[in-house]
């Protein structure tokens, strides 16, 4: 007969603290790339938000965040509230810094110790009872107390020499107290990880240390020199029983690390009430020298090195015995200090200031709330576009220091700047025939125009990934993972490409989608920006003088001339109040593809104002746009407040046997657009 197994359900939701930081954030790459959901808090107090946004790009993971301290037991407990299916906590957050710790010893118990307590207690109210802590091999102290004992074994008692490290060790102890109380009703398990070194970065060079100050390690420093932050290295002691008299630590590439805690993560998971602590070390040691060595050869700079006196509380030797973590967590570190290295090096000198750029400021609207984030690139006096991410939208391009759009709120959730999919423009009738027949619902009598209620500008984009490949050049990328529940069906993946070059007043945008699940679907994307080149004199486009590439638009299946002047014929035609209306789809080419930048971008509309004497020039390489005067604004602005431009594929097209192939993603096939808006 027929058995049924019982359903395996694996909780796979993980609240990571502190997981903006340099650990915690290559952790929750490798816990998304494993297959769980991170919700990450952070009082951002150490960090920056950059690096979830980061993140969240390149896993194309939505990532929820809290910008929340963890001593703030209300805002804690919303975020349990939040997401009743925690199943694990990884607790990274805590002040770190060995020298401070000894100023402001008050604070690091405050933060560390007490942030611990508020967790644990709502872990126990909400009844999540798992969790892996950030301890650190600082909680030995100097064990060459037990002359011979080269490496560190868990058992070895701890002594810690700082308030940093007693600051971990008596939460250890908080921990293992916890444990030993358990009654039946709360099965608490604890997995303390004691880290050694952590060196290096991710190899993507998206996301690595971004020390606030003066970087208090090795390697940090030994980069900001390299770069010329800093003049020059101090090594703290050369007096040491060592090699070569410089103290010896073992160190852990961070990836190899974050790997460790995805282990032990495994581990809880498995075998239910455990409370064991875990030295994370590669076993190995190195003495500052060697480091230096090791990082010179990287980065192929000289660096400048001075030996000054030892430093107060630091140890000679601190090697981990690593054995325990590699038994019972089958984990062992992969990657050595050449890789670490490298891999530093990439992060540095594609991000010489970490994670601020020069050029790229982010502000959030409503504080704590980062879905709905602006980030401004460019210089202000000259060009500059500031973007959000619902709907990826442009929120302001400003020229000279004018701005010359619509600004619809970064999070008002309206056409005004926004990306525009997964079907732009209209679908008559609100339905259409694929591998099957598709029904959307009508937002524009019987037909569904910019996909209705499955439309992109209230959607959530990921990101941005913001890059500067060079001055007054600045790139971001969104994402958008389009995805059920969808009247469209199927999964799409969407990238929005935004370059601001400051020099020629231009910014591109380059739309690219694949399909990532279920069958063929419907695409046509495109920016929905409302000019009004003379903003800074009046809330109406009156006296825009414009002229377009063609006057061919559609009419129904027809193409027809409508009366407008073109690039080359007659006086411009004027835009405003008592002028006549365009909601018109004009037609470039009467032959489209999927990937349209195959084809060459060429110029399709050329506005200007006399009065701010504004020029706006709209390029593209798709067939077709729509040109709109803006006779209604949904109540937001005033009727002809702008005008919008949207290239794009033929109003319709996947109802017309013509046009349908292009508008067609079927799987393994990917959709290209680029639409650029140039300003003089
Ligand atoms: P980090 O400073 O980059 O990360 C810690 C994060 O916690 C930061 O993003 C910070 O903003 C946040 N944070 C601090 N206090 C908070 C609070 N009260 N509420 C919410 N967020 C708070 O440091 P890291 O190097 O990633 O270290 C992570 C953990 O590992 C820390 O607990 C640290 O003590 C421990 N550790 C680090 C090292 C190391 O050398 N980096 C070595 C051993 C142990």
């Amino acid at each position: 007969a027929y058995c049924s197994m019982p359903a395996v359900t694996t909780k796979r939701k993980v609240l990571v603290t502190g997981g903006a930081g340099y650990i915690g954030s290559h952790a929750v790459v490798e816990l998304v790339e494993g297959g769980y959901e991170c919700v990450v808090v952070d009082n951002l107090s150490n960090s920056s938000y950059e690096s979830l946004a980061r993140v969240q790009v390149s896993t194309q993971k939505y990532i929820p965040f809290y910008q929340v301290d963890l001593v703030d037991r209300q805002a804690l407990e919303q975020v349990f509230r939040d997401h009743r299916e925690i199943d694990c906590v990884i607790h990274f957050a805590g002040l770190k810094a060995v020298g401070e710790s000894a100023h402001i010893p008050l604070k690091y118990y405050q933060n560390n110790v007490n942030g611990t307590l508020v967790l644990l207690e709502l872990m126990e109210k909400f009844h999540v009872w798992k969790l892996v802590f950030s301890s650190s091999a600082t909680v030995y102290g100097d064990y060459t107390r037990y002359p011979g004992m080269l490496q560190v074994p868990e058992e070895c008692p701890l002594q810690p020499t700082n308030p940093y490290g007693h600051t971990k060790c008596t939460i250890e102890d908080i921990l293992r107290d916890v444990y030993a109380s358990v009654p039946s009703t709360a099965p608490w398990s604890f997995a303390i990880l004691r880290y050694f070194n952590p060196i290096g970065a991710h190899p993507s060079g998206l996301i690595g240390e971004d020390p606030i100050g003066i970087p208090n390690n090795l390697l940090p420093f030994m980069a900001q020199v390299a770069v010329g932050r800093r003049k020059q290295l101090s090594v703290f002691g050369n007096d040491y029983d060592t090699r070569d008299g410089t103290p010896i630590r073992d160190y852990i590439h961070v990836v190899d690390l974050a790997k460790g805690h995805v282990a032990a993560l495994q581990y809880l998971q498995k075998n239910g009430q455990v409370c064991r602590e875990w030295n994370l070390g590669t076993g190995r040691g190195s003495t500052v020298l060697e480091m230096y060595v090791a990082f010179k050869k990287a980065c192929g700079i000289d660096i400048p090195m001075e030996i000054v006196g030892r430093r107060p509380g630091d140890v000679p030797l601190l090697v981990a015995k690593a054995d325990k973590a590699k038994c019972d967590l089958e984990w062992h570190t992969e990657l050595d200090i050449r890789q670490a290295c490298e891999d530093l090096w990439r992060w540095v000198t594609k991000n010489p200031f970490g994670y601020s750029q020069r050029g790229v400021v982010s502000t959030v609207c409503n504080p704590g709330i980062y879905d709905t984030r602006l980030v401004t690139l460019g210089h202000g006096s000259k060009f500059q576009v500031v973007f959000g991410n619902i709907g990826a939208s442009i929120v302001d391009i400003r020229v000279d220091g004018q701005s010359v759009v619509l600004d619809g709120g970064a999070s008002a959730g309206n056409y005004a700047g926004a990306t525009i999919g997964r079907y732009a423009n209209r679908i008559m009738g609100g339905s259409f025939t694929l591998d099957k027949n598709y029904v959307l619902s009508t937002n524009d009598g019987p037909n569904t125009n910019h996909s209705s209620i499955s439309s992109y500008h209230t959607k959530r984009f990921l990101g941005p990934l913001v890059k500067t490949p060079s001055r007054g050049i600045f790139v971001a990328e969104y994402v958008l993972l389009d995805e059920q529940p969808t009247e469209f069906e199927s999964d799409v993946l969407v990238n929005v490409i935004y370059s601001v070059d400051v020099e020629s007043k231009t910014l591109d945008i380059q739309y690219s989608a694949i399909l990532v699940r279920g069958g063929a679907t419907a695409i046509n994307l495109t920016n929905h920006t409302y000019f009004n080149l003379n903003k800074v004199n009046s809330e109406s486009l009156q006296g825009t003088e414009i002229r377009v590439a063609t006057n061919s638009f559609l009419k129904g299946n027809i193409i027809s001339k409508a009366d407008i002047a073109t690039f080359h014929e007659g006086e411009p035609t004027i835009l405003g109040k008592n002028m006549p209306s365009f909601d018109h789809c004009f037609v470039l080419s009467e032959s489209a593809l999927l990937d349209s930048t195959k084809s060459e971008l060429y110029p399709i509309l050329r506005a200007s104002h006399p009065e701010s004497h504004v020029n706006l020039e709209v390029l593209t390489t798709e067939p077709s746009f729509q040109l709109y005067t803006g006779d209604s604004l949904n109540g937001l602005f005033p009727p002809r407040s702008g005008f919008a431009v949207e290239p794009g594929r033929y109003v319709d097209a996947v109802n017309n046997d013509r046009w349908k192939e292009a508008v067609t993603l079927a799987p393994g096939n990917i959709y290209r657009s680029r639409i650029v808006y140039r300003f003089s």
